[in-house]
């Protein structure tokens, strides 16, 4: 196949770049790099099979991608996604997540690709349901500090389901939940990463309120495989793509303790403001997924957790 993806300069973007090369696809990233970084992909420079186009994609697409080889299918990645970045690049968010997005769309109409959206599991919002099922709404705030994400997704995802009905472009959409592991920027404030980044620089871990908050945490190469199950497969979804074990983030931080062999104290701090509205709890209901394409997470949060706190010591030198 003949790929591309937008934010593959991205932390699950990158990855899944990687997947599929391995497999003898052929891959264009368009990125910019306005969360992602350029070191993610630096191994596939002189790669036959890879192509970087450094571009903003809420801005019209260029001839090299417009007019170049007919594209069979289209990964949209293409947006920022920590807590932090809701903070900072809102209007860079809801851009992406409508601008782009149709730019992308509108290439597979004309290309007659597969459109694969990589939405989230903010689309539930702080959910009044648990664990989460597609079926389930969500329940989510259009004006609160998260909205620029949550609602962008659900409008990314509108937006597919249009251009489905009315040009009958074959699309996908997965609802990404938590997902960690190798090539995560050590600092843009999720929690796994901070708790890593805290106890390997022997700085208190801080945990947000009480710590009785849950997660559910999939390791980025069971994300990437759940995503390409759903790349490749019949079924248009939504199909929620992410690892239903759950645990508070005091576990968490115990955890990562334990793995660092970290001297560093676990403290409670109050929920900072971009925090407002976090979910207490997360949990993807993921039976759709699993009996569609037999697709379960496989990798202990022991052992992906241990894979990236050996990536951020010796490959982000932290610690
Ligand atoms: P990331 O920030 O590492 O990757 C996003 C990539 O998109 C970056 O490389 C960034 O530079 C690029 N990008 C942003 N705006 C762009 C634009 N206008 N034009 C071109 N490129 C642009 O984030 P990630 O964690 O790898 O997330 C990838 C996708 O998965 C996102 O769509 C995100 O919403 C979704 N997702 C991630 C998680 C998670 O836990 N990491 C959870 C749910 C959903």
């Amino acid at each position: 196949m003949h790929v591309l993806v937008a934010g593959g300069g991205g932390f699950i973007g990158s990855h899944l770049v990687d997947v599929l090369l391995a497999r003898g696809d052929s891959v264009v990233v368009v990125d910019n790099f306005l969360t992602g970084r350029r070191s993610n992909i630096a191994h596939l420079d002189g790669h036959s099979g890879f192509a970087l186009i450094e571009h903003d994609i809420t801005t019209p697409l260029p001839a090299t991608i417009t007019d170049g080889t007919t594209f069979d299918a289209v990964l949209d990645l293409a947006s920022p996604a920590s807590p932090r970045d809701f903070a900072n690049l809102p209007l860079e968010i809801l851009a992406v997540g409508s601008t782009g997005t149709r730019a992308l769309l509108e290439l597979c109409r004309v290309h007659g690709a597969r459109f694969f959206l990589a939405s989230t599991s903010e689309v539930y919002g702080d959910p009044l349901v648990h664990p989460q099922p597609e079926t389930y709404w969500g329940n989510v705030s259009c004006i609160g500090p998260r909205s620029c994400y949550d609602e962008a997704k659900r409008f990314s995802e509108a937006l597919t389901m249009a251009y489905h009905r009315t040009h009958g472009v074959d699309v996908r959409i997965v609802r990404i939940f938590n997902t960690y592991g190798e090539r995560m920027p050590p600092d843009d404030g999720r929690v796994a990463n901070s708790f890593v980044l805290q106890a390997l620089q022997g700085e208190p871990i801080t945990l947000h309120g009480d710590g009785r908050q849950t997660r559910s945490f999939c390791h980025v190469a069971d994300e990437v495989a759940g995503l390409v199950s759903v790349l490749d497969g019949p079924h248009l979804g939504p199909f929620n793509v992410g690892n239903p074990d759950e645990l508070t983030m005091a576990e968490l931080a115990a955890l990562v303790v334990e793995l660092t062999g970290s001297a560093s104290p676990i403290v409670t701090v109050e929920l900072p403001p971009e925090r407002e509205g976090d979910p207490a709890q997360r949990r993807p209901d993921i039976t759709l997924v699993r009996d569609a394409y037999g697709w379960a997470p496989s990798i202990t949060l022991r052992d992906g957790l241990a894979r990236m706190v050996a990536w951020f010591r010796d490959v982000e030198g932290i610690g």
